[in-house]
C-alpha cells in the first residue's frame, strides 16, 4: 500500500491518526494529527515529533515486541490540558501490505474531568455529613460520661443532637432530589402548570416561617394565570428554594417579593416567556461569586449557610430543574442593595 493511500485512509478517521514505517518515520498523518502535532512532523522520526518519554517508550516496546500498547499524550496550551489515550498498534505486510506502527489518539479529557468531579463530590458529601455526625458522636460520649446525671445538660445536648440529625436528614433529602432531577434532565416535562398557583402555594407554605423573622412576603403579577409546560412539583421546589434563600439571606424584617410577568424571550430563548423574579433587600452578592453560586456545595459564607440550616445544594437543584424546563436562571445582585434571582421559562 502506498503512503498516499494510507494517508487517504487515515483522513477518513475523525481522531488524530499517525502511521510510522518500520524504522519509525512518520509516513502519513491525518488532518487532526497535523493540527495536534504540527505540519512539520510529516517525514520526521517519531522520537523528534512526539517527545513525551512515556509515549516514546511504549512505541519502542510495540516495535520490539510486536504487541499493542497504550500510553497517554498530554497537549498543553492556553486553553489548558488535553489528554489523549494513544493506542499503539504494530501492523504487518500480511495485515495491510505494510510493516509499521499505527498510532490512534483519543481525546479522553472529559473522562478525567468526570472522574475528578465524581471524586470531589464524594469528598464533599463525606465532609458535609461528617461534621454533624462528629458533633452527635461527641454528645453521645458526653451523655454517657460527664453529663450522665445532669438533666439540664442532657436536655440541651439532646436539642443540639436533634438539630444536627435534622441537618443530616436535609442533606440526604437534597442529595436525593439532586440525583433525581439530574436523572430526569433530558426528559421534557409534559404537564401544563399555572405558575401563579405555584407561587401562591409557595407563599402559603413559607408565610409562618417568614413571620418569625419579620419578613414581609409579597407576590406581584399573580392576578391572571401564567401557563408553562412543566412539572409542578419541581417548579414548586424551584420557587421554594429561591424564596427560602431570599428569606434566609434577605435579612430580618426586610421584604421579599415574588414578581410574575410575561414577555418576549431574547437570545436563544425566543418566543413568549414567563418570568418570575425573586427579589430580596439583603446584603447582596459580590459579582465574584455569581458564576459559581449554582455549583453543588458552593457557599459564600459556609458558617452562615450552616447556621441557617443550609445544605449548599438548593441552587444546584434549581439550576437542574430550570435546565430540564429549557429555561434560564439569571442572578443579578448589588452588594448592599439586595439580590434578584430570575427564572425565565418558555410559555405553554
Ligand atoms: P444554602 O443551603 O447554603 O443556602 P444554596 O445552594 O441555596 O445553598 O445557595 C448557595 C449560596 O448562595 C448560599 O450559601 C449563599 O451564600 C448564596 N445565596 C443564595 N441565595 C442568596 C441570596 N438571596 N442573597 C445572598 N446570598 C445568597
Amino acid at each position: 500500500m502506498s503512503n498516499a493511500i494510507i494517508g487517504n485512509l487515515l483522513d477518513t478517521v475523525p481522531d488524530p491518526m499517525v502511521m510510522l514505517d518500520k524504522v519509525g518515520t512518520i509516513i502519513a498523518c491525518n488532518l487532526p494529527a497535523r493540527a495536534l502535532l504540527g505540519e512539520w512532523v510529516q517525514g520526521r522520526n517519531y522520537v523528534t515529533a512526539l517527545r513525551q518519554p512515556a509515549l516514546l517508550s511504549r512505541i519502542e516496546a510495540a516495535y520490539a515486541e510486536g504487541v499493542d500498547c497504550e500510553a497517554r499524550f498530554v497537549q498543553t496550551d492556553q486553553a489548558g490540558e488535553t489528554i489523549f489515550r494513544v493506542t499503539i498498534r504494530p501492523v504487518t505486510r500480511a495485515m495491510i501490505g505494510y510493516d509499521g506502527v499505527l498510532l490512534h489518539f483519543q481525546d479522553i479529557t472529559h473522562l478525567r474531568e468526570a472522574e475528578e468531579m465524581r471524586r470531589d463530590f464524594v469528598a464533599n458529601v463525606s465532609h458535609e455529613l461528617r461534621t454533624p455526625l462528629t458533633a452527635i458522636m461527641g454528645f453521645i460520649e458526653t451523655l454517657k460520661g460527664p453529663a450522665r446525671e445532669d438533666i439540664a445538660a442532657q436536655d440541651r445536648f439532646l436539642g443540639i443532637m436533634e438539630d444536627e440529625a435534622r441537618r443530616m436528614n436535609r442533606m440526604i433529602q437534597d442529595l436525593l432530589s439532586l440525583s433525581r432531577v439530574e436523572g430526569q434532565e433530558r426528559m421534557r416535562p409534559q404537564e401544563t402548570v399555572n405558575l401563579t398557583d405555584v407561587l401562591s402555594g409557595v407563599i402559603e407554605s413559607l408565610r409562618k416561617g417568614a413571620e418569625k423573622t419579620g419578613t414581609v412576603l409579597r407576590i406581584e403579577g399573580a392576578d391572571a394565570p401564567l401557563l408553562v409546560t412543566g412539572d409542578s412539583d419541581q417548579l414548586t421546589q424551584v420557587f421554594l428554594n429561591l424564596a427560602e434563600n431570599a428569606i434566609k439571606y434577605g435579612g430580618e424584617g426586610r421584604p421579599v417579593l415574588l414578581r410574575a410577568s410575561e414577555g418576549e424571550g431574547t437570545g436563544n430563548l425566543k418566543g413568549p416567556i414567563a418570568r418570575v423574579d425573586v427579589i430580596d433587600k439583603g446584603e447582596g452578592i459580590d459579582p465574584l461569586h455569581l458564576p459559581r453560586l449554582t455549583e453543588r456545595f458552593y457557599r459564600i459564607d459556609t458558617h452562615r449557610s450552616r447556621a441557617m440550616g443550609g445544605t449548599g445544594l438548593g441552587l444546584a437543584i434549581v439550576k437542574h430543574i430550570v435546565n430540564r424546563h429549557r429555561g434560564r436562571l439569571r442572578i443579578s445582585s448589588e452588594p448592599g442593595q439586595g439580590s434578584c434571582f430570575s427564572v425565565i421559562l418558555p410559555k405553554a
